[in-house]
């Protein structure tokens, strides 16, 4: 079976886990956590990385610095994977999901823009101005873009809606290492970005994520709140309710392993999706996910539209090829059936319906792409 996404393990990562056995560094202190926190904060162009368990409790984290209560709502897109909507769920705050433009498929920020237009009010509080629904009264806090498989929408519109409504921008940046907006990595554009390093990312430590972001207290303070809030170096005196949210140095040792060899996989990564477009494109009914010439993706999961998705799942699942449909929209899952969802044509059900993941492992031979297309091509019968 050729795997969907699977971790390529190829360079010094049994060298520096071996350093973490050898002396004992394997939990919650070691250098290779500052280590892979700074080489993503700098590769991304951020002044500050905080390394963390997984993406999901990133998402928490950043949240929680930005405010989000459990009487607000926070605006993501309908098509994302469900950790978006669970790191929401955790504050307690209530999402507002916008769905998606058709040929990107990110967030609709037109169909967003009209919403916020007619649906909320700014208004002075003792904490500042913020929007404020108009017939719930509850505040807007944040809005959570996410940079759906890689690719990027309009981050200048969404800036400004943002600065507009005062709304807190958190980049679900989990499937975004590699992926620019006019030259500037994503998860750079808001108060917090956030990658993941899952398994099936672009790259991986097994599980982990970092949270980057520019400003300094609030790198502290995800520190801070990621390691059980402990406010003294030798007593156990904790200052607020804090999170065992670290990422373990054994975990960031393959890190740092794997943010060496990053710009290497990013490269072949772009030969693949160039591959695969240029030998699917006019197959069948095959139609791609649009890219802005603004942005640069990173590649991460090939998908493609057609209506022919289920059958050619199955088919190519049971030919060798592993194939995954995509996420089902948020709105239609059950415990987000009474939120608001913002839509003209319910577009995220028919992406939904028509996308299929294919092969896409940084590690993918020319042969076993060339495998998948000769399977897709058998399957559309050409
Ligand atoms: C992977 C992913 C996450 C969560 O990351 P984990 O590290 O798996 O917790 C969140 N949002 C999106 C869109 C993802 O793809």
């Amino acid at each position: 079976m050729i795997p969907l996404s699977v971790p390529h393990l190829n360079g010094n990562e049994w060298k520096y886990v071996k350093d973490c056995l050898d002396t004992g560094w394997i939990s919650s202190a070691g250098s290779y956590v500052n280590q892979f926190e700074q080489m993503v904060a700098d590769f991304v162009g951020a002044k500050y990385g905080v390394a963390c368990m997984n993406g999901t409790v990133g998402l928490h984290i950043s949240q929680l610095l930005a405010g989000v209560t459990a009487d607000d709502y926070v605006i993501a897109p309908n098509i994302t994977f469900i950790a978006t909507l669970n790191a929401i769920k955790y504050t307690g705050a209530t999402p507002i999901l916008i769905d998606v433009n058709p040929s990107n498929w990110q967030m609709d920020l037109d169909l967003l823009e009209n919403y916020l237009a007619t649906n909320t009010f700014l208004k002075e509080t003792e904490s500042g101005v913020f929007s404020f629904h108009t017939t719930t009264q509850k505040r807007l806090k944040a809005i959570m873009p996410v940079h759906v498989l890689g690719n990027m929408g309009d981050i200048e519109q969404l800036q400004k809606i943002a600065e507009k409504y005062h709304l807190d921008i958190i980049e679900d940046s989990t499937e975004a290492l590699g992926s620019y907006y006019k030259k500037k990595h994503a998860g750079t554009f808001g108060k917090f970005g956030v990658f993941s390093f899952n398994g099936n990312k672009i790259i991986s430590t097994g599980g982990g994520g970092v949270i980057v972001t520019d400003d300094e207290e609030l790198a502290k303070k995800a520190k801070h709140l990621t390691t059980q809030a402990k406010a003294s170096q030798m007593e156990y005196i904790h200052d607020e309710i804090g999170y065992n949210y670290r990422l373990v140095n054994i975990l960031a040792a393959i890190g740092v392993a794997q943010m060496e060899e990053f710009p290497n996989l990013l490269k072949s990564k772009h030969k693949m999706d160039e591959f695969y477009r240029n030998e699917l494109n006019g197959v069948g009914d095959i139609e791609f996910q649009q890219v802005s010439k603004d942005v640069s993706a990173n590649c991460w999961l090939f998908t493609f539209k057609t209506n022919k998705m289920r059958p050619l799942l199955e088919f190519l699942n049971a030919n060798g090829v592993q194939s995954r449909p995509f996420w089902m929209p948020m709105n239609q899952l059950q415990m987000f059936k009474e939120d608001i969802y913002v839509t003209e044509n319910d577009c995220s059900s028919k992406i939904y319906e028509n996308c299929i993941s294919i092969p896409s492992s940084a590690g993918i031979t020319q042969e076993q792409m060339q495998e998948v297309v000769t399977k897709i091509k058998e399957f559309f019968g050409k």
